[in-house]
């Protein structure tokens, strides 16, 4: 496809709020784009004068996420002309800067204000030189942003390389295919409503879909089932909406399957885009600020493992469940991000 319909038919779907595309899905689109379709689109998205940045940015973004023909990076040209351009881009973007475009960031860090513009950015680019880099800082994304965090002096990866995404089932699959949003024999403590199991494919994922949407639910594993784990403290937050908490809870009405759709880490790892972003694995929306939890009991940062739409559990759900593990200790935890 040509740059310039690859350029109308994302500046449509921005238009049209980020509905789905009328041919097939946008991403799938910057998924067939060819090594060469990817370079001449960059240049003509540099060069186009009638956009403003935040409109090209929507494209880098896409590229950044979907297209892979063109090799494990983007050219650096497209890096160097952000720079030029404006610091207030998509993290995202950075997701797929080669490791020299690091060192470029943090030559342009020099004053205070600067970092706090760069930081995000270069959070994206994993290096050793950005982990150094965003330890000698006091950037309050500093130890999980970009999906990676240093323990132990070791660079720990924050996600799983596998990515399992899930669609909406007809409800004509067998069975076995379909993932179990269901109620499960378990009470939170907290509110007294049965605690939900939402993926059982690798492991068993579940939580208390009311009071995660508060703070961070932790579940521990007994004879492989979840169950409440004793170390959860109510927070005051939660206390002061407990009666909202209390007033009901929403019986998980979707039903999703395993889609055959193959996905790499970054698909869902931005809320602007045209994809389904329940997933298990891969990068998690808005993976430069989430609130990675620490195991309960190891103390260790947790691995995200999934997340699910609200809209994909209740009909008028929004927002977002995040699902993390402690494979030390079998651990799990919950957190809801509403934006
Ligand atoms: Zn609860
Ligand atoms: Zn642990």
């Amino acid at each position: 496809m040509s740059a310039d319909r690859m350029l109308e038919l994302t500046m449509e779907l921005l238009e049209s709020g980020m509905m789905w595309g009328e041919v097939k899905p946008l991403y799938k689109l910057y998924e067939e784009l060819s090594p060469k379709e990817t370079a001449e689109l960059i240049d003509y998205t540099i060069d186009n004068q009638k956009l403003d940045s935040w409109d090209k940015q929507v494209v880098y973004l896409y590229l950044a996420l979907y297209s892979y023909q063109i090799g494990e990076y983007l050219p650096d040209k497209l890096y160097t002309h952000l720079m030029k351009e404006t610091w207030d881009s998509y993290p995202e973007i950075f997701l797929r800067a080669a490791p020299q475009v690091a060192e470029m960031l943090i030559d342009a860090a020099k004053t205070e204000e600067m970092r706090a513009q760069i930081m995000p950015l270069l959070s994206a680019v994993r290096t050793e030189k950005s982990a150094e880099f965003l330890a000698g800082t006091d950037h309050r994304w500093e130890d999980t942003a970009g999906g990676w965090c240093v323990e132990k002096g070791k660079i720990k990866t924050l996600y799983r390389e596998e990515v399992i995404p899930f669609e909406e089932s007809p409800g004509t699959e067998e069975e076995d295919r379909w993932v179990p949003l269901k109620r499960i024999d378990r009470l939170c403590r907290f509110c007294r409503h049965p605690l939900t199991l939402i993926f059982n494919q690798k492991e068993p994922l579940g939580s208390c879909l009311v009071c995660s949407c508060y703070q961070t639910i932790y579940t521990r594993m007994e004879q492989g089932e979840i169950v409440w784990h004793e170390k959860n403290k109510k927070t005051e937050i939660l206390e002061q909406c407990m009666d909202r908490v209390l007033d009901g809870y929403p019986n998980p009405e979707r039903k999703l399957r395993r889609s055959r759709e193959f996905r790499r880490i970054t698909y869902s790892a931005s809320v602007m885009t045209d994809i389904s972003h329940t997933q298990l694995g891969g990068l998690p929306c808005r993976f430069d600020h989430l609130d990675y939890p620490d195991c309960p009991d190891c103390g260790e940062k947790m691995i995200f493992a999934g997340q699910i739409e609200g809209q994909d559990i209740w009909e008028w759900g929004d927002g977002m469940y995040y699902f993390y593990v402690c494979e030390n200790c079998s651990n799990g935890a919950c957190n809801y991000d509403q934006t």
